[in-house]
């Protein structure tokens, strides 16, 4: 196996195309990792969330860091790691341009808010189903990627798939 540093301009790529990751955040030394979807534009991820923990950790921590994968082999993957800086984007008339811009953006998913309103269900508390639309200002972004060495290539093993997990 092969690896190799990505550039700037391919780790914007693969975030723009997935619009998936992991969002991490800690409060008082305790990290916090999620699966979240994110539009990404100009070095800025724009999420859409219920009040959660996610949330309220982020609020007194801005500090996260997102994770972006896509793997399709052992041998053929990419993976992008972001620093970044979260920010609310309240329901404020300050704040209503950049919202809307935020919301423009994830409607390019169908069904962008589903998920984050589903999880207020299971909390059921007061106010859990307040929508937060959020943005985390890019600060880092580095990338990895992995591809086949010469001999592994020969031998038809590149394009293997990843081993089915065992039952
Ligand atoms: C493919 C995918 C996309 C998603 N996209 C979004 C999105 O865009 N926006 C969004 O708000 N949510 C999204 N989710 C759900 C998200 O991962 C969280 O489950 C959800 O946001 C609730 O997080 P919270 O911090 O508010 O947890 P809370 O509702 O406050 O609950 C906290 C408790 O639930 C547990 N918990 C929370 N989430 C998870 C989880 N995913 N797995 C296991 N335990 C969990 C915590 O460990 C903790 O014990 C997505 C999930 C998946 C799988």
């Amino acid at each position: 196996m092969l690896m190799s540093e990505m550039t700037r301009a391919e780790c914007r790529d693969l975030v723009t195309r997935l619009g998936f990751g992991r969002l991490a955040c800690a409060h008082q030394n305790q990290p916090y990792i999620v699966p979240i979807y994110f539009a990404y534009e100009h070095d800025h991820l724009y999420g859409f969330a219920t009040l959660g923990r996610k949330v309220e950790w982020m609020r007194s921590n801005p500090l996260v860091c997102v994770e972006v994968d896509e793997v399709i082999s052992h041998f053929r993957w990419s993976s992008v790691v972001v620093l970044g800086r979260y920010e609310e984007l309240p329901d404020t008339s300050e704040y209503a341009g950049v919202r809307l811009q935020a919301q423009v953006r994830l409607e390019r998913r169908a069904l962008w808010w589903q998920t984050a309103y589903v999880a207020s269900q299971v909390r059921g508390e007061p106010d859990s189903a307040k929508a937060v639309f959020y943005c985390i200002h890019v600060e880092e972004m580095t990338g990895r990627r992995a591809t086949s060495d010469p001999v592994e290539s020969a031998i038809g093993l590149s394009g293997a798939a990843r081993p089915a997990r065992e039952e």
